[in-house]
């Protein structure tokens, strides 16, 4: 049983109940069809031996009665005559009614059976049950009562298994509907399991094949549906979906890790190496050791900004947006980032009062401090960074202008990927991840960033989101 697929345990369960349910109802069915034949059975002998006994009559005298053309029957009895009507049916429906006399003589009509019923005292008015050899019979009794009758009986028997011909007819027929029926069932319900199991059958042939080809990019494909098998297989392309993301952004992770962190590390190695070839003044330790920090500085800000990205980048960091007034937050970031101060360069805002957005504030926070630090980082001596929120229609849009070195044209597409620079000559204090933050922020928010930019010019980065 254990080895049985479900499909086949689901039929077989299936075939069971059905033929527990058929036998059922075909047993009650017959049972309740006997019952009605045998009612009928014993109503028709009571009709017809009372419609019997109004047909004998007794004359004293045979010549005042005897009709021409009549078909009554005569007896003699009693010293007169009985007159048995030609209405009298002896035989009718296998019914079989006889007139006898109190000894149980036969006077007229038939008995098949009178060899058991001859023991058989008269009851009248009653029913009763004989058996005749591997027959049963239904006995029932009349007196007769009209004047000159004293004494006689009219006795009607019929077979009890008169029926159990049709009975049997009856039960070979739903023997066979009944198998029909439940082969019929059994093999809809068969194809119907054999249907709604195809996802399960689906799924667990792409897992094997996921395992067999190591590929995450397989997909369960099946037909739209809306059950929970489906759904199931919905949810398993969903995981699927996730999991094969976490693994690429797990992979680019090392890839990036191994990759950035080599020209630091091999610069280190090199500064080591050359100090402590020969002996050196200590104005030269000192020049090495300089080298040693600005690298390890540098490399610990790499791995700051890897691991902040990766985890916004494969949802790890949890987004939590609420309501909150989007100009207060910008204005207290530009109040805390005029300290900076860095070629000399001035930052000014223009903030358009209680604009308010539904954002992770944490998250806006950090894309606006990376794009006025590149503005710093990127800006001219005594240059200028200008600020600006306002309100346009649904939109909030804030923009960060600078007047500094500006991006060429064919460099403007790539800035947003991640480790790129394009400036190698100020790209020392920056991991070349920055930007990619920004727009993998601005996509959990459903916003927009743009970069108009002109190389020696300056650059203006816009950043547009839904008010709230
Ligand atoms: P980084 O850490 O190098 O600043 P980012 O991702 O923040 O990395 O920026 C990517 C590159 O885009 C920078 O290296 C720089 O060349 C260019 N860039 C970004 N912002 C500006 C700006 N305001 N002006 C000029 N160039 C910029």
């Amino acid at each position: 049983m254990k080895k049985l697929s479900v499909k086949a345990k689901i039929t077989l369960w299936f075939g069971i109940m059905f033929v527990i349910v058929l036998f059922l109802t075909s047993s009650v069915l017959l049972y309740v069809s006997n019952g009605v034949i045998q009612k009928s059975i014993k109503d028709n002998l009571i009709e017809t031996v009372e419609n019997n006994v109004d047909e004998i009559e007794f004359y004293a005298d045979l010549e005042s009665v005897v009709r021409p053309n009549s078909y009554d029957h005569y007896i003699r009895y009693n010293g007169g005559y009985l007159e048995v009507d030609d209405d009298y049916l002896d035989r009718v429906n296998e019914v079989y009614t006889s007139c006898c006399s109190y000894d149980g003589k036969l006077l007229y009509g038939e008995n098949p059976v009178s060899a058991y019923t001859s023991e058989l005292p008269f009851s009248d008015y009653n029913i009763r049950k004989v058996k005749a050899g591997d027959t049963n019979y239904y006995v029932f009794d009349r007196k007769l009562d009209k004047d000159g009758l004293d004494n006689l009986w009219l006795r009607g028997v019929v077979s009890t298994e008169q029926s159990s011909a049709q009975m049997l007819s009856i039960a070979r027929l739903s023997l066979m509907i009944m198998s029909a029926i439940v082969i019929f069932a059994i093999l809809v319900g068969y194809l119907l399991a054999k249907k709604a199991l195809a996802p399960i059958k689906k799924i667990s042939d792409t897992i094997s094949d996921i395992e067999r080809s190591d590929d995450l990019k397989k997909r369960i494909n099946i037909e739209d549906g809306d059950d929970e098998l489906h759904n199931l297989a919905k949810s398993f392309n969903m995981m699927l979906e996730r999991l094969e993301k976490a693994f690429d952004i797990q992979k680019h992770f090392v890839s990036d890790a191994s990759h950035e962190l080599r020209t630091p590390v091999s610069v280190i190695n090199s500064q080591c190496e050359y100090t402590l070839d020969a002996p050196r003044d200590s104005e030269e330790y000192r020049d090495s050791l300089e080298v040693v920090w600005r690298q390890g500085k540098k490399m610990q800000k790499m791995i700051d900004d890897m691991l902040e990205f990766t985890r916004l980048e494969s949802n790890v960091k949890e987004v939590s947006k609420t309501r909150f007034n989007y100009s207060e937050a910008v204005e207290m970031i530009c109040l805390d980032m005029k300290f900076i101060s860095r070629n000399n360069i001035t930052l000014n805002d223009d903030i358009e009062k209680d604009i308010f957005v539904y954002a992770d504030r944490e998250l806006i926070t950090r894309l606006i401090t990376n794009l006025i630090t590149n503005a710093y980082r990127y800006g001219n001596e005594n240059g200028n960074i200008l600020v600006t929120l306002k309100s346009d229609g649904d939109n909030a849009v804030l923009s960060i202008a600078d007047n500094g070195i500006g991006i060429e044209k064919e460099k403007l597409e790539k800035i947003f990927e991640r480790f790129y620079q394009a400036d190698s000559s100020r790209s020392n204090e920056g991991s070349g991840l920055g930007l990619a933050m920004v727009k993998e922020i601005a996509n959990l928010h459903s916003g927009s960033i743009r970069v108009e930019s002109e190389a020696g010019q300056g650059s203006t980065f816009t950043y547009i989101m839904k008010k709230a």
